[in-house]
């Protein structure tokens, strides 16, 4: 695009204005290529070796998450998985770090297991309270702070700009998995983030058609270096047409977060009087606990993520999950269609979420569609 410095929601629409120079198409087409011609002189002028290091096709998608995010350079994985786990393994065995007690369950598990296995020494701690992140880093030793916010499932939120400070006071990175903020309501960098992680499978995508992942970084400095060989030697790269699609994706990404903001705020706050209905967790609803801190954090909006604490118990929530039509029993998040998901019996034993909780994400349908069909369903399982 032209020296002009358009808003992020036009460079997401337009994919940063790429046009193909040679053809003048204005969707990229996707390079398949998995090994890149070798000069005579046996250099590698193109800067192209091999595709399982870097193809033109993830530089599009990369380039454009990086400009949304305000962050310098992005690399995109097979997975929001293979994205986050390589920001621990780039740290050296015996290394501290401090993790959100409230996160995503796979990670939270892979910490526990693989990590702490490896050598890592993880604390996990109450990451929407500053003092408990504060008491928990040891200067010189915590490498990385990990948060999540709004986290899953209860939507808590972390104060960025302050943990951002204590980490680095502290001598350590800060990592934000920022998967359900998405860069249209919160960009962690400017926040003082070190390192952004989404489930690209998620919002980024928004069609629930892939899975796939991304970072982006603040510098790029001997950590970044780190991430990017950890990708090229696991091997942790999309597809092509997965990297194409998730360019796709993201090219209506702000209209999509904007109209499930909406849709959730107005849910969160009809739920809330439900009388069947015993909480709502939602960061839009004032008397949410992180409130005035996703005021301050996130733009235009809260999200399109809530939770709805059924009364009546765990069984109450999986007969109201069981009765609904327009929205889908399914876990996942961030896509089109609006999803309802009984939390704890996905995640298993040793889980911090509520029995009684429905996970609901919202998509892009009709919201009073979205009501009423929760409404029946909380009112025939209530009479069941
Ligand atoms: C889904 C999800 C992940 C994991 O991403 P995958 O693409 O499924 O590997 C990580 N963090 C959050 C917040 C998620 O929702």
């Amino acid at each position: 695009m032209s020296k002009k410095t358009f808003a992020p929601a036009s460079l997401a629409a337009q994919a940063m204005g790429w046009v193909d120079p040679a053809t003048r198409a204005v969707v990229p087409p996707i390079h398949m290529a998995s090994t890149y011609l070798r000069d005579e002189d046996n250099a590698y002028r193109s800067g192209r070796v091999y595709a399982r290091a870097d193809n033109p096709t993830f530089d599009h998608a990369e380039t454009t998450l990086a400009a949304l995010e305000g962050g310098v350079k992005a690399l995109i994985f097979s997975s929001g998985m293979s994205a986050a786990t390589a920001c621990f393994l780039a740290l050296a065995p015996g290394d501290h770090v401090v993790a959100s007690k409230v996160m995503y369950w796979a990670l939270r598990n892979w910490l526990l297991t693989f990590a702490t296995q490896w050598g890592l020494e993880v604390e996990f701690v109450d990451a929407d309270r500053n003092d408990a992140v504060a008491a928990a880093v040891k200067p010189g030793k915590t490498k990385l702070v990990w948060i999540e916010s709004p986290a899953n499932p209860t939507w808590c939120v972390a104060d960025i700009a302050a943990i951002a400070a204590i980490a680095h006071k502290a001598g350590a990175l800060l990592g934000v998995d920022s998967t359900v903020a998405t860069p249209v309501l919160t960009r962690p960098i400017e926040h003082g983030a070190d390192i952004v992680m989404h489930s690209a499978t998620k919002y980024l995508n928004g069609h629930s058609d892939l899975i796939a992942g991304a970072l982006v970084g603040a510098r790029e400095d001997a950590y970044w270096a780190k991430l990017r060989t950890i990708r090229a030697q696991l091997g942790t790269v999309m597809g092509q047409h997965e990297a194409w699609l998730l360019l796709r994706g993201m090219r209506t990404l702000f209209p999509r977060v904007a109209w499930a903001c909406r849709s959730a705020q107005s849910l969160a706050e009809r739920f809330a009087a439900h009388p069947m209905v015993s909480e709502v967790l939602y960061p839009g609803l004032p008397g949410f606990a992180g409130h005035a801190t996703a005021a301050r954090q996130m733009k235009g909006g809260f999200g399109g993520m809530l939770s709805v604490r059924v009364k009546g118990g765990e069984r109450a929530a999986i007969a109201t999950a069981a009765r609904v039509e327009l929205w889908k029993r399914a876990t996942s998040l961030g896509g089109v269609e609006s999803l309802i998901e009984h939390r704890a019996s996905i995640e298993g034993p040793g889980t911090p979420c509520p029995p009684d909780l429905l996970r609901l994400s919202v998509g892009v349908e009709d919201a009073n569609d979205l009501f009423d069909d929760l409404d029946q369903a909380l009112k025939r399982a209530h009479n069941a």
